[in-house]
């Protein structure tokens, strides 16, 4: 077991040689040369992170292995070729690659991305003995140091917000690749450090992936923050526009996990109306109900007050009552139920019918 993920490691190592070779001494590799310098990745930047080119053709690679003697099986086990016995072909073919390394660097898979416009825009190595998607953070090896010295890191979404991260001098970056963060990911990033913030692309996928990510880390105890980029953005594009110190400022400004929260329950509500403000104010309490610190949760009512525009008697009386009636309910309710209520944001979409179903028993009807 052992000798093969050496042998794994070695094959993965060379195939990043080979896509490297071809990427910088080649003619083949002119257009993604070309490609880099069209997205601002400097030459430095790109061998930082070993980025390499799989050329157009299907069996450059495997012509390769061949003439070198090694088994195609192996090459295959590694998520490098594909085909089986039938007709082995390479699984990367004209894209710009990103080698995945572990956290010591060594290579464990790839991510290639099409020059240009086409589906999909990356492919990944499929999982193999090296490489499970859901165990890896890109960059960690080469963002290790900064996490360190920054006693902080900032997760992203992709490749290119790594790279231009760090390009800008911003070296505590890592990207969870796309997919939400998972539990595996986040006792990972634990090891490097507490304090995390999320810089996910200002779209919808990115606001939804931030909530799934969110709380996973708050369970996990660590000290969560929400970067809030400019609608339409990510990191890479932002950077591009405001520099390094534009990127600073919106992690400087970034917001808890409770403020991230309360503004979006109060995008969806209609804080034009009284009834739209009771409701949004009953959606907030049971995020309240979690935190463990009374201080805190004072300072939560009173921005929750001003953000709804009631006055703080009035939400303090309504969270009496809201607390009086989760007492009485709490034999009746199902814990479960609780937990979905109390944790869950789930886009407005899939919530929006029953969003008060649960929490209408709770409603403040009878004083204490
Ligand atoms: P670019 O700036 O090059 O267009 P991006 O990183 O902004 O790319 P997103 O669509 O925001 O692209 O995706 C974020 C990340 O999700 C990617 O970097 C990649 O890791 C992953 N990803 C995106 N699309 C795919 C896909 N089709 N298959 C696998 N992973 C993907
Ligand atoms: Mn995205
Ligand atoms: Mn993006
Ligand atoms: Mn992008």
């Amino acid at each position: 077991q052992k000798e093969e993920r050496e042998r794994l490691y070695r094959l993965n190592a060379f195939a990043a040689e080979f896509y490297k070779k071809i990427l910088w001494q080649t003619k083949t590799g002119e257009k993604a040369v070309a490609y880099l310098e069209a997205r601002g990745i400097t030459r430095a930047t790109a061998e930082k992170f070993g980025l390499g080119y799989a050329p157009p053709q299907w069996r450059a690679l495997v012509g390769l292995f061949r003439k070198k003697g090694v088994p195609l099986d192996e090459a295959e086990k590694a998520g490098l070729v594909c085909g089986g016995a039938e007709g082995y072909y390479d699984r990367f073919r004209d894209r710009l690659l990103f080698p995945i390394t572990d956290p010591r660097g060594r290579v464990i898979g790839f991510g290639g991305r099409i020059l240009g416009e086409g589906q999909p825009k990356y492919l990944n190595s499929p999982e193999t003995v090296l490489y499970q998607k859901s165990r890896s953070l890109y960059g960690l090896a080469e963002a290790r140091e900064g996490i360190r010295r920054q006693g902080r890191v900032i997760i992203v979404e992709g490749y290119m917000d790594v790279i231009q991260a760090h390009q800008h001098g911003i070296d505590e970056v890592v990207a969870s690749s796309g997919t939400a963060l998972t539990p595996e990911q986040v006792r990972l990033l634990k090891r490097y450090s507490d304090k995390v913030f999320i810089a996910y692309d200002a779209d919808a996928a990115g606001e939804a992936a931030t909530i799934r990510g969110l709380d996973l880390l708050a369970a996990a105890g660590a000290e969560v923050r929400v970067v809030r980029l400019p609608a339409g953005e990510d990191p890479d594009s932002l950077l591009k526009k405001e520099g390094a110190a534009g990127f600073r400022r919106y992690v400087a400004e970034s917001v808890d996990l409770f403020t991230f929260k309360l503004a979006y329950i109060l995008e969806k509500a209609d804080l034009a109306t009284p009834t739209g403000k009771a409701q949004a104010v009953q959606r907030v309490f049971p995020l309240l109900t979690q935190m463990q610190n009374e201080i805190a949760r004072e300072a939560y009512l009173k921005q929750t007050a001003a953000a709804v525009g009631v006055s703080e008697a009035s939400i303090y009386d309504q969270w009496r009552i809201y607390k009086y009636n989760l007492r009485k309910n709490k034999q009746r309710l199902d814990i479960k139920n609780n937990q979905r209520h109390t944790n869950d944001i789930a886009p407005a979409r899939r919530r929006q019918p029953d969003a008060l179903a649960g929490e209408k028993e709770l409603l403040p009807l009878e004083r204490e």
